[in-house]
């Protein structure tokens, strides 16, 4: 019951759905906090700590007095280096003018909608998706269009489902390879049927690249916007620090775009956030500039345990798990569990099975609904091969009980 003196919220900020993970993560808080062992597939970040060169980067910048504002789209050494990162890593031409550092590449993606899309329009997201992608597009008063993606496909947008999506009123698709939550990595090929749609259309996209560094089995990243120069020009690219460089805490993403666009989120982001943090810049400067080895340690690390999650996880009868290219997680089809019980409780979705599975399994995961899909978990392997080995040996235990 709303009272008079309660303050009453925007419509805006009351449209803003809570995360179908928060159930799970207060009760898996819950149980920690009842000194009950939890072991927690659910995080979405390494586990890994910064590397030390990296640390001792911003140190010396605090040290040396960066501890100022800086330019509000970052500092230009930087944004030079990021200019650099492109041009080796993924063979772009940027210059700095056309790059935007942000509080992670997430405050880049909410920048982004803001400046793009008006009242009305509609962003194509492809599902299962990450869950801000959707709530971003609502708060600039944007409407998703949801697009269901299969699990024969390797969960990937097909041309046909693009451009049977679009209409008058779409304004953008956000494309993200490697995938979160599926690990999908879209191959050259599949980007340029999609981008030839695109161009077609002149649809400008969202290429969220944030997984770049994490992929598996010898495979190279593509940027989106290599294909073509027509393309290129409706790309807005999206990277950050955060994955690759275990720096989730840092703060640091940022955007490549046409100079127009680079320019409005410069504008919006000096009327809100300012500049992202002065040494934490120069953190994310020595992660992109130093040795690439730790990175690529933590890579292999995730490559092993992804072999072990998989095939135990393909060990279990029933459950099917297509083998992610990318990312760190996992995502199993757990359907075949629908309609059994574990003991008295029948299992009717996939929200229902991780409450199980936390419950009595003590292992936490997310159920796909938080990514717009049914019949799936997504397993996070960004914790150590003991966690792995014993969470799934618990998550084996409950599986077998199910009952018809
Ligand atoms: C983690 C993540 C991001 C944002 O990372 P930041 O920490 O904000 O840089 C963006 N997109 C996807 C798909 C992610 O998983």
């Amino acid at each position: 019951m709303e009272s008079e003196t309660t303050i009453r919220l925007a419509d805006r900020a009351r449209g803003i759905s809570t995360s179908p993970t928060m159930a799970i993560d207060a009760r898996a808080k819950q149980m920690t906090r009842e000194g009950i062992h939890v072991i927690s597939f659910g995080v979405g970040e390494p586990d890994f700590d910064t590397p030390v060169t990296i640390k001792e980067a911003a140190i010396a910048a605090l040290n040396k007095g960066f501890t100022k504002y800086t330019s509000v789209a970052g500092i230009e050494d930087l944004k030079q280096a990021i200019v650099d990162k492109l041009k080796t890593d993924n063979d772009l031409e940027y210059s700095t003018g056309q790059i935007v550092v942000s509080n992670g590449a997430k405050h880049s993606l909410y920048n982004l909608f803001q400046v793009m899309v008006n009242p009305g329009e509609e962003v194509i997201v492809p599902a299962p998706y990450w869950v801000s992608y959707v709530e971003m597009i609502k708060l600039a008063g944007g409407v998703p269009c949801v697009i269901r993606t299969w699990e024969e496909n390797d969960f990937k947008l097909t041309p046909a489902d693009l451009e049977k999506n679009i209409n008058p009123r779409t304004k953008l698709l956000i494309l993200n390879s490697p995938s979160n939550p599926t690990g999908s990595v879209y191959t050259r090929r599949e980007l340029e049927a999609l981008g030839e749609v695109l161009v077609r259309y002149r649809l400008p996209v969202i290429s969220d690249e944030i997984y770049e560094k994490l992929l598996y089995d010898g495979q190279k990243h593509v940027s989106l916007a290599t294909l073509s120069p027509e393309l290129k020009e409706l790309v807005i690219l999206v990277n950050g620090v955060s994955k690759s460089y275990a720096m989730t805490g840092w703060r640091i993403g940022y955007l490549a775009a046409p100079v127009p666009i680079a320019q409005a989120v410069a504008d919006l982001q000096s009327h809100s956030a300012s500049n992202p943090n002065s040494f934490a810049q120069w953190g994310a400067l020595e992660a992109l500039r130093g040795s690439q080895e730790p990175a690529k340690e933590m890579v292999a690390h995730f490559a092993t345990r992804r072999e072990y999650i998989l095939e135990r996880l393909q060990g279990l009868e029933g459950i099917t798990c297509r083998r992610p290219g990318g990312a760190f997680y996992v995502f199993p089809n757990v359907s075949i569990a629908f309609g059994k019980r574990y003991r008295d409780e029948l299992i009717q979705d996939a929200a229902d099975l991780a409450k199980v599975l936390l419950t009595y399994g003590r292992i936490a995961v997310v159920p796909g609904v938080a990514f717009g899909v049914e019949g799936y978990l997504r397993l996070s392997y960004a914790t150590n091969r003991k966690n792995i080995e014993e969470g799934i040996n618990r998550f084996a235990v409950v599986w077998n009980e199910l009952k018809a």
